[in-house]
């Protein structure tokens, strides 16, 4: 097996144009498994970690900048995007543990194409958009256009994910984020859910995204929940409404984790708890 590490963007992109089996790698916690558990091993492994824009986390006016590649341990540890995003950090700091979390990074979670990534929720509710690097520059696209199905992207063979970008929070808005496991840690989510919300002044609900994942081939928007709340008050009556949208949205699988239709039980409550939560945030003004 060959092992690149090229040090920039540039470099990673002519690589992989003169090299279409490559596979590139961050912290390698998905490759390295995956390979052990009996895939066909790459030619040739591309380490992205050498590259400072894909380790580089920023904060400026326009928002925020994450490389692909940053451990998520940089991310749980960092106070002022926690601030911001308590959910996406909620969800990082769910991957795996102290040590996985200290290799693996939300590119790595994004492009494995897993249906129960933890940030993947977190990070579409955050409307986040991906940076996406080929020999012929970059494009830019909305999170949830990267996963087309299990295992599989949208991104071209000589493409990888340089990093991912978030607007800063509007006044009054949070996020949270949940997910229910078979057990207390290391294992993947049975359900999870993402949700940020905007109160208005009122302290009703402006706008909410929510998001679920695990529940369905790629991590799926629930519109019907997001709408039920819109300019309404967050109370018993709505939060019922965001369940039976949640579960209406799902479209699962049964497995030795959860049956169909516990999954869809499962993903109506956890909906209802991240609105909650990311609506009791936003209250305290915790943007
Ligand atoms: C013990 C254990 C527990 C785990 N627990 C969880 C959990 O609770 N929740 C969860 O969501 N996941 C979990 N995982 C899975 C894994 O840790 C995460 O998916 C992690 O975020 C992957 O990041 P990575 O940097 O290690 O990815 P890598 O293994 O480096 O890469 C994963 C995939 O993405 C591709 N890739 C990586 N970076 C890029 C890029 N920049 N552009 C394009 N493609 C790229 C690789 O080619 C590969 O296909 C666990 C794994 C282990 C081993």
């Amino acid at each position: 097996m060959n092992y690149l590490a090229p040090t920039t963007v540039e470099e990673a992109t002519q690589l992989l144009s003169q090299t279409p089996s490559a596979t590139v790698f961050a912290g390698a916690t998905d490759v390295i498994p995956q390979i052990r558990a009996g895939r066909p091993e790459p030619e040739t492994l591309v380490d992205l970690k050498k590259i400072d824009r894909l380790v580089s986390v920023a904060s400026g006016d326009s928002g925020w900048t994450i490389g692909a590649a940053v451990p998520t341990v940089r991310l749980t540890e960092n106070a002022e995007l926690g601030q911001e995003f308590p959910g996406l950090v909620e969800a990082a700091g769910l991957i795996g543990s102290d040590q996985i979390q200290s290799r693996c990074s939300l590119g790595g979670n994004l492009c494995n194409a897993s249906p129960a990534a933890d940030s993947v929720p977190a990070l579409i509710v955050n409307e986040a958009r991906a940076v996406i690097a080929s020999g012929s520059g970059t494009r830019t696209v909305p999170v949830e256009e990267v996963v087309t199905g299990p295992g599989s992207t949208s991104l071209a063979e000589d493409e990888f994910v340089v990093e991912l970008v978030l607007g800063h929070p509007a006044p009054n808005t949070s996020d949270a984020y949940f997910r229910l496991i078979p057990r207390t840690e290391m294992d993947i989510a049975v359900v999870g859910a993402g949700a940020r919300v905007t109160l208005d002044e009122n302290g009703n609900c402006a706008s909410a995204r929510i998001a679920l994942g695990a529940v369905a081939p790629t991590a799926v928007r629930v519109p019907d929940a997001e709408a039920a709340l819109a300019g309404q008050p967050i109370n018993d009556e709505t939060l019922a409404a965001v369940a039976e949208a949640a579960s209406a949205a799902c479209n699962p699988i049964d497995d030795k984790r959860g049956t169909v239709a516990y999954r869809r039980q499962v993903a109506g409550v956890l909906a209802k708890r991240a609105v909650k939560a990311a609506a009791e945030r936003a209250a305290q003004g915790a943007k």
